[in-house]
């Protein structure tokens, strides 16, 4: 649906950060109801990073507690004059001023929200800074606060398409019901579905020990497939770190892991996380094998409103370049940019959210920074569309190259994630 508002809404021509993009969050039929798995729901805009169609997918409590306010999805068209957030509360939608939240994280931001609301049950979508300063591929953070499962819509830039309109957060809360036509039936399907879907003790960052195994898993910018420095960061690495498990509304399989550095370089790091595709993106992409400093960049990454995955990615890209030559310590401000530098990744996340320096350049995506850097380093820019690439080598898994290449929105690996049938 949100796609077909999307087609009608914006035609050609217009700009993904112009006023006239709309900005679409969508929940489907099924978002809310008591079933595992249905907490869902998509972003859907026309992307900067990519100038094409976008729609971001995400879980947590906001989908459901938008349905349970009383609608179905939100429609933004336009730019505030002055910075705003949206209030969405049982049955009434609000613009209200957002100048004392401006510049705030979006953890701030969340916090600040329910404690004006006085509910610390409101779910909160905002930006952070990263989105502010129109990172093109800025997140928008869902539920950080929640106790349960937060999330990131985080592909594509939806974040710089929200901060281009000046709103800084929506926030949902309501007390309303679903209404279903088969009340008994949809409770006897939620049970037999909560009999059979259990817990998932460690989440998707399995995958790290098979992907590594089958020759696939992108270390330095894509230059090799294994990792010497995986068991380091796989599963059983990450277990120490996990303080618990996370849901999104009313799922039972609890796929998040929640982890917190206690001390060293990194200590009072948390974040809910990191996923497999951060660990790749902040470990092997960028040659750090380093559990620590992975979860304090995604903890960065989700405060500042960054997609994990291209910030990642650029920051590899920018490794590479700066290993050939293509960048000095004249550009990176004095960094040590070599693979492995896990302090230099941590902190351009920050310069890409702020736009500092190189951070400016990489702040535009892998292959805007390419075009200007020049001089080759068009061929180290990892991306399909304009989107950057995501933790599967394609050489090893052609099922893979064909859903990067016919994705609808770049190079994604959710649209078709042939790694099931290929390698596991
Ligand atoms: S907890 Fe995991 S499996 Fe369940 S809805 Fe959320 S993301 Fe999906």
């Amino acid at each position: 649906m949100g796609a077909a508002f999307l087609y009608r809404e914006v035609g050609p021509g217009i700009g993904p950060l112009s006023a006239d993009n709309v900005l679409i969050f969508m929940t489907g039929p099924a978002t809310g109801m008591p079933l595992p798995a249905c907490a869902r729901w998509e972003a859907v805009t026309k992307s900067p990073l990519t100038d094409m169609y976008l729609c971001s997918s995400v879980g947590g409590f906001f989908g459901a507690r938008l349905k349970f306010a009383g609608f179905d999805g939100v429609i933004l068209r336009g730019k505030a004059k002055k910075p705003a957030w949206l209030s969405v509360m049982d049955g009434s939608a609000e613009l209200r001023d957002a100048g004392g939240l401006w510049g705030l994280t979006t953890e701030e931001t969340e916090l600040t929200i329910q404690r004006e609301l006085k509910d610390k049950r409101v779910s909160v979508a905002s930006i952070g800074q990263a989105g502010e300063n129109l990172v093109k591929f800025a997140s928008v953070q869902i539920d950080l606060n929640s106790g349960g499962r937060s999330g990131s819509l985080g592909r594509g830039g939806v974040g710089a398409v929200m901060g281009s309109k000046r709103l800084k957060a929506i926030a949902a809360r309501g007390h309303g019901k679903i209404e279903v036509a088969d009340e008994k039936g949809l409770e006897m399907l939620g049970r037999e579905l909560r009999t059979e879907l259990k817990l998932d003790e460690v989440g998707t960052p399995w995958l790290v020990d098979e992907i590594n195994e089958a020759g696939i898993f992108p270390t330095r910018n894509f230059q090799q497939g294994v990792f010497e420095g995986s068991r380091r960061i796989n599963a059983e690495a990450m277990c120490r770190f996990v303080k618990r498990h996370t849901a999104c509304y009313a799922c039972p399989i609890s796929c998040g892991k929640f982890s917190i550095i206690l001390g060293g370089e990194y200590g009072g790091s948390l974040v809910d996380g990191p996923d497999y595709e951060t660990i790749w993106s902040f470990g092997p992409q960028c040659g750090v094998d380093r559990f620590d400093a992975i979860v304090a960049a995604n903890m960065w990454c989700d405060r500042y409103g960054l997609d994990t995955i291209s910030t990642g990615n650029v920051i590899g890209f920018a490794m590479e370049c700066y290993g050939r030559g293509l960048l000095s310590k004249e550009d990176t401000g004095g960094l040590d940019l070599s693979f492995g530098n896990h302090g230099a990744a941590v902190e351009f996340v920050r310069k890409i959210a702020f736009r500092e320096g190189l951070g400016n350049l990489l702040a535009d995506g892998a292959l805007a920074a390419a075009k200007k850097i020049g001089r080759g380093a068009e061929s180290f820019a990892m991306h399909v569309k304009g989107m950057e690439l995501p933790a599967y080598d394609p050489r090893g898994a052609w099922g893979m190259a064909l859903a990067y290449a016919t994705a609808c929105r770049g190079g994604c690996h959710l649209k078709a994630w042939t790694i099931g049938e290929e390698v596991v």
